[in-house]
């Protein structure tokens, strides 16, 4: 599988044959490696290149709201007005089509690259927009994970970005990985975990997955955090434990915030309508705005 090493911004015109910057990775083919796979791996240096962050969003389990949390700091650092794409690697079951209202929407190509779909601005991709039937069940081994993780990073004319977002499937398995190895250098990952005790060791393996992998964390997200009455606006913990602020605490990664349980967040996600754009006013969109305030923050310090 090819990988991508660059370890600082060479200011990449993406012509590799008059570039002199002999740190990039991808100036030169490597021992044994075909033309074929040379040309495919500079073309995926070109294409990272182009992408000042990438932020990869994982989660220890399934069901915690990883989805969700990518697509509202997506749409938000859209609406912010970065040029921002939002990459689906949940090739199981992507849900970012539904999660945007894109269900019906199919990538095109343009020459040798697939173009995103767009949507106001926001560069989406999921291998949803090529399956020709969501519903039917792909067997994929793991080395075919990787192609086709490495073809929606590689083949995806994503442009200039200011922000990549990846909704990785949660674990720590193949998805994950791939995505890691194949970017090379990366911001980093967000981490989310829902409240409960039970849900520790899930983030200790997530983050054990990011320091074996050199990935910094950008930090934990604690979502379905208690519940905010919607008249009277007294907050009740519906799920015992602080897992996602001790987790922080005890591996020294910052915490981001929490966000508590609201039917708005799971009625827009099913609608495909983003939360953050249609219940701006609410609370619980106050307390995303400030996750994503840090993440963004941390840009300008950069
Ligand atoms: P994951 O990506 O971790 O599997 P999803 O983002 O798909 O999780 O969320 C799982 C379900 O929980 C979805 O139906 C989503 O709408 C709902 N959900 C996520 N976060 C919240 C929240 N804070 N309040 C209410 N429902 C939520």
């Amino acid at each position: 599988m090819p990988e991508t090493k660059v370890t600082e911004d060479t200011g990449c015109g993406g012509n590799c044959d008059s570039c002199a910057v002999s740190s990039c990775d991808a100036s030169e083919q490597r021992p044994g490696e075909s033309a074929d796979d040379f040309a495919k791996r500079q073309q995926l240096t070109k294409r990272m290149l182009g992408i000042k962050h990438k932020i990869v969003v994982l989660s220890g389990k399934g069901g915690v709201g990883k989805s969700t949390i990518a697509v509202n700091l997506a749409v938000s650092l859209s609406l912010a007005g970065k040029k921002v794409g939002l990459l689906d690697v949940d090739i199981h079951g992507p849900s970012i089509p539904t999660m945007l209202n894109l269900e019906g929407a199919r990538a095109q190509s343009s020459g040798n690259s697939i173009l995103p779909v767009e949507m106001a601005g926001l560069k989406v991709m999921s291998l949803g927009f090529l399956l020709e039937n969501k519903d039917s069940a792909i067997i994929w081994r793991g080395p075919m994970k990787m192609g086709v993780i490495e073809q929606l990073l590689r083949d995806v004319d994503w442009g200039e970005l200011d922000y990549m977002i990846i909704d990785s499937p949660p674990g720590t398995g193949d998805e994950p990985l791939s995505v890691v190895q194949l970017i090379g250098k990366m911001d980093g990952a967000v981490m989310v975990t829902t409240p409960q005790d039970v849900a520790a060791a899930d983030v200790r393996k997530s983050l054990d997955f990011c320091r074996q992998l050199n990935l910094p964390v950008i930090g934990i997200v604690e979502n379905m955090s208690g519940f905010i009455c919607p008249d009277c606006g007294k907050e009740t913990a519906i799920f015992a434990g602080n897992n996602g602020e001790t987790m922080a605490e005890a591996a020294g990664v910052p915490f981001l915030g929490k966000i508590p349980i609201d039917p708005a967040v799971g009625k827009a996600c099913d609608t495909g309508a983003p939360f953050i754009y249609h219940y701006s006013k609410t609370e619980t969109a106050k307390r995303f705005e400030s996750v994503i305030k840090q993440i963004l923050e941390r840009e300008e310090t950069d």
